[in-house]
């Protein structure tokens, strides 16, 4: 089996030892004879793998004791409704203000508008999301229920460099494409939501970490599996649970404690995006899509200067093994998504690719 470089943006690759150790335990958990797809999310052994799931995300990521972790079906997108669902009912102005840094951040708005009064506060629309657009959390409504934002941008490879501070009023965050990349500081948030194909395990359900004071106070209409009240009294098991995404999320989560944790993943992150940066800064034939000082460091944009070298550029990337940089349709040219999981070696090779294939075609 020849294995490539996976560059998808999501569902994105996952640490090969967490494939192996998947593969390896398949058909038999922990000796019980049957797989973890097949026993019941209110075994002892499935009790086991979640609270195991919780004490690591919450030791990894430094998660304060009020705070509750939630598994929430639908992944990323079901949270815009469930986020204004769960929250625009805070104060009785059923008001909440969204940053919108891009096509994610512009959807969840527009999903939230159904249930409120919704303001966008901030765009980066006119410029193609190329940056993270300031705003003045000073002029805020104080009736405000909570302010979203998105604090990495998966398509144009933007992310928030520090968090604003909106003081009483909650800030939610989606990082469905960056939490556990980098040390945040939790307490700063009111809600935090991750689908969990980017960096956390399969796609399908979302990683949601709530402060408690927020539980409780969702739309009356709110459907019990989309209020977060459930979740968080019964575990995520009020019914069955995408049992199997939440060991795969464990298995990441050791993986990830091997690693060192989240300081040394964030200072390899750091490097990996830096090897490819220092490329596409030094050369005539790309240029970057984020403004400098707006860079992510889980999705790096670029532009060839001569699209026509696109298609080239793609067949002979595949041709090492460098799979699926094909930008998003938004925004055109590449984009390497380059998660936890993609070794520094995939970068190294990508971006002597990129020096090759500047020499060749100039
Ligand atoms: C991928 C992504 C989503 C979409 O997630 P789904 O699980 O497909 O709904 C939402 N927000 C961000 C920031 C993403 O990167």
């Amino acid at each position: 089996m020849t294995q490539v470089f996976n560059f998808g943006a999501g569902p994105a690759m996952l640490p090969r030892a967490v494939m192996e150790k998947a593969q390896q335990e398949f058909l038999d958990y922990n000796g019980m004879g049957a797989s973890v797809i097949e026993i019941s999310h209110r075994s002892k052994e499935f009790d086991a793998i979640i609270n195991e799931t919780d004490s690591l995300l919450k030791e990894l990521a430094s998660i304060p004791d009020n705070y509750k972790i939630l598994y929430v079906h639908g992944g990323a997108q079901m949270q815009f409704s469930a986020v204004p669902m769960n929250l625009i009912n805070r104060l009785p102005a059923k008001k909440a203000a969204y940053v919108e840094s891009g096509n994610f951040a512009k959807l969840s708005a527009k999903e939230a508008a159904r249930y409120g009064d919704v303001t966008t506060i901030a765009s980066s629309e006119a410029d193609n999301y190329n940056s993270i657009p300031a705003f003045d959390a000073s002029t805020l409504d104080a009736d405000t229920s909570y302010v979203h934002i998105t604090s990495n941008n998966t398509l144009y490879g933007t992310r928030w460099q520090e968090f604003p501070d909106t003081g009483d009023i909650p800030l939610v965050a989606d990082m469905t494409s960056e939490l556990l990349s980098r040390r945040i500081d939790i307490s700063k948030f009111g809600i935090i939501y991750a689908g969990l194909q980017k960096n956390l395990g399969p796609a399908g359900l979302a990683c949601v970490i709530i402060r408690e004071d927020l539980l409780g106070l969702a739309l009356p209409e709110t459907p019990s599996l989309l209020n977060y009240k459930t979740y968080a009294d019964k575990h995520s098991l009020a019914n069955t649970n995408n049992t199997f995404a939440i060991y795969m999320m464990k298995l990441v989560l050791e993986w990830l404690r091997d690693q060192g944790g989240l300081d040394a993943i964030e200072t390899r992150n750091e490097e990996k995006a830096a090897l490819l940066y220092d490329v596409i800064d030094s050369s005539e034939m790309y240029v970057g899509v984020a403004q400098k000082e707006h860079r992510s460091i889980m999705n790096v944009t670029f532009n060839l200067t001569n699209n026509d070298l696109l298609d080239d550029f793609l067949t002979q990337a595949l041709a090492k093994g460098l799979y699926a940089l094909k930008g998003h349709r938004n925004v055109g040219g590449i984009r390497a998504s380059i998660y936890n999981a993609m070794p520094r070696e995939g970068c190294q090779v990508l971006a002597d690719f990129m020096q090759e294939f500047e020499k060749a075609n100039t």
